[in-house]
């Protein structure tokens, strides 16, 4: 059994925490991990913490008036020492210290993109480059003579820092150090080939590169899960299905044998940033008292792709990386996709935005130029996104799986209904419009497949056209819904204490 962890009023004394990730804004981002990492940081910091964040130094990253540490840090690999820049920068939104420090290396970080080949991984060049983050972590609490409580490290990229801190990295200021582990998405593996392992520099004993092996290859992820004290992810349903082997990826079973350190842990959202009555990015301002600057927001999404600006047209929203996780096979594959069903009724206005694999890409093109009531724009545009959320009645999620999702939890505060599938982080956040309760703040379908999403977004659009009024209780009830930082903030304090517990057990 997983289990969600409570959040108690209990504070935990002040610990070092350093985090180790291979995405934060404003630094580097390519999904979710790079919101979170810093926004948990930050509320660390402000619960009294001293957080530390360690991350490459990409090639188009600014410098963003960043020191550079005194002297070259070395990172001794297997056969050879990586010299390496350190800079020392800090989160500016926070209101509360928290310092970065970026890991310059020309070759390893300075040429290519966040990741040499996106996804899980697969190119021996990802491995070694994440395995020096990794490692430059200890090192850099070396030179700064900083002795950490919590080293947390999050996905594939850094699953190494647990391995490390198990095998290699025992040793002063790290003998009490707890390690502390959180899948972002269990999708994407770290998969290597196994004759890369010599140059990870895990001599010392068979451990870790038992921990690392899976049927004949290093998958960085079960090296992270089997060696950390604490393993976490980022809702309390996810942590439930990945112990099953039909949300797995094949490592259900290793998660099982660390279920009884096993949480999830929802994540917040950045409660200032996604703020409509304060966001700067809209053209007007709203709240759930007055809604009136919504809907000048739909009429400049609608104008802006030249829709008719009719203020009773569903608007339909979606924000994605398009891959087949988020369920665009199922939305566009031709012969079996439901978006040219959605579409083939006129008074529903659809705009997605989002890039990713060109063939969903490509459809989209396509199906925009045959569909007057669909906008494509292929972008990663923050300000569009802010505007989509804003602007839209409705927005659309079908994952086939999701960790925990940020957009739904922006578009309930933003006033524009999920229509999502009911598994991981989108039920953990979204009720049904039919549940008991009567409490609905969604529309919810079982599994992502092209009838039921089709279903899902007939059943929303007949209450918006039908039933105005639970329409409306609907959105409000979704915009008032808490998602900050601070409960998960606690819950993570929880978790730390847990880990070293553990740690002096073991
Ligand atoms: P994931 O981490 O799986 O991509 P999430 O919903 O957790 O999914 O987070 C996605 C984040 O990336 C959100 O902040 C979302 O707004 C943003 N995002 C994704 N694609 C785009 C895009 N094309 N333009 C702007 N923001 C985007």
């Amino acid at each position: 059994m997983a289990h969600g962890i409570g959040a108690t009023s209990t504070s935990a004394p002040p610990l070092r925490i350093m985090m180790v990730t291979s995405e934060a804004v404003p630094f580097a981002k390519v999904g979710g991990l790079a919101d979170v990492v810093p926004a948990l940081a930050a509320k660390l910091a402000r619960r009294g913490h001293d957080v530390r964040i360690v991350m490459p130094r990409y090639a188009d990253a600014a410098r963003n008036g960043a020191a550079p540490l005194s002297g070259a840090l070395g990172v001794p690999m297997a056969h050879e020492e990586f010299w390496t820049e350190v800079l020392e920068s800090r989160l500016e939104n926070a209101g509360y210290p928290v310092t970065v420090y970026l890991v310059e290396h020309l070759e390893l970080f300075g040429k290519s993109a966040i990741y040499a080949r996106p996804g899980d991984g697969g190119s021996n060049e990802d491995l070694l480059r994440f395995a020096v983050l990794s490692r430059a972590a200890f090192q850099i609490c070396r030179k700064l003579n900083w002795s950490p409580d919590i080293m947390h490290a999050h996905d594939w990229p850094t699953a190494l820092v647990p391995v490390y801190l198990r095998t290699v990295e025992t040793k002063p200021p790290f003998t009490e150090t707890a390690g502390v582990f959180s899948i972002h998405n269990l999708g994407y593996q770290g998969v290597f080939e196994l004759g890369q392992l010599h140059r990870l520099a895990l001599d010392t004993g068979d451990r870790g590169r038992e921990a690392l092996e899976f049927y004949g290859r290093i998958n960085s992820l079960k090296g992270g899960i089997l060696c950390a004290d604490m393993v976490t992810t980022v809702s309390p349903s996810y942590a439930e299905e990945i112990q099953q082997p039909e949300f797995g990826f094949g490592l259900d079973g290793v998660l099982r044998s660390r279920s009884n350190e096993l949480y999830g842990i929802l994540n917040g959202i950045d409660k200032e940033l996604w703020d409509p009555s304060t966001d700067p990015l809209l053209p007007a301002n709203f709240n759930a008292d007055d809604l009136s600057g919504k809907l000048a927001c739909k009429t400049a999404l609608q104008q802006r792709f030249e829709f008719p600006a009719n203020p009773k047209t569903p608007l339909v929203g979606m924000i994605a990386r398009l891959v087949d996780q988020k369920g665009l096979a199922e939305l566009l594959e031709p012969h079996y996709g439901c978006l040219p069903g959605v579409l083939a009724e006129p008074d529903v206005q659809m705009v997605v935005l989002g890039t990713g694999d060109p063939r969903h890409e490509q459809r989209l093109q396509e199906l925009a130029q045959r569909y007057p009531n669909l906008a494509y724009e292929s972008a990663f545009d923050e300000p569009l996104a802010h505007l989509i959320e804003a602007g839209s009645d409705f927005f659309l999620m079908p994952s086939r799986y999701e960790p925990c999702g940020l957009n739904q939890m922006y578009s309930l505060r933003y006033g524009s209904i999920p229509v999502a599938t009911h598994t991981g982080g989108l039920r953990d956040t979204v009720i049904d419009a039919d549940d008991p309760s009567g409490e609905g703040t969604g529309f919810l379908f079982a599994s992502s497949t092209p009838t039921e999403i089709y279903h899902a977004v007939e059943r929303a659009v007949r209450v918006y056209r039908t039933q105005p009024q639970r329409f409306a209780e609907m959105r409000l009830r979704g915009m008032r819904t808490e998602f900050g930082w601070d409960r998960a903030a606690q819950s993570y304090e929880q978790l730390y204490m847990r880990a070293l517990q553990r740690r002096m057990r073991h």
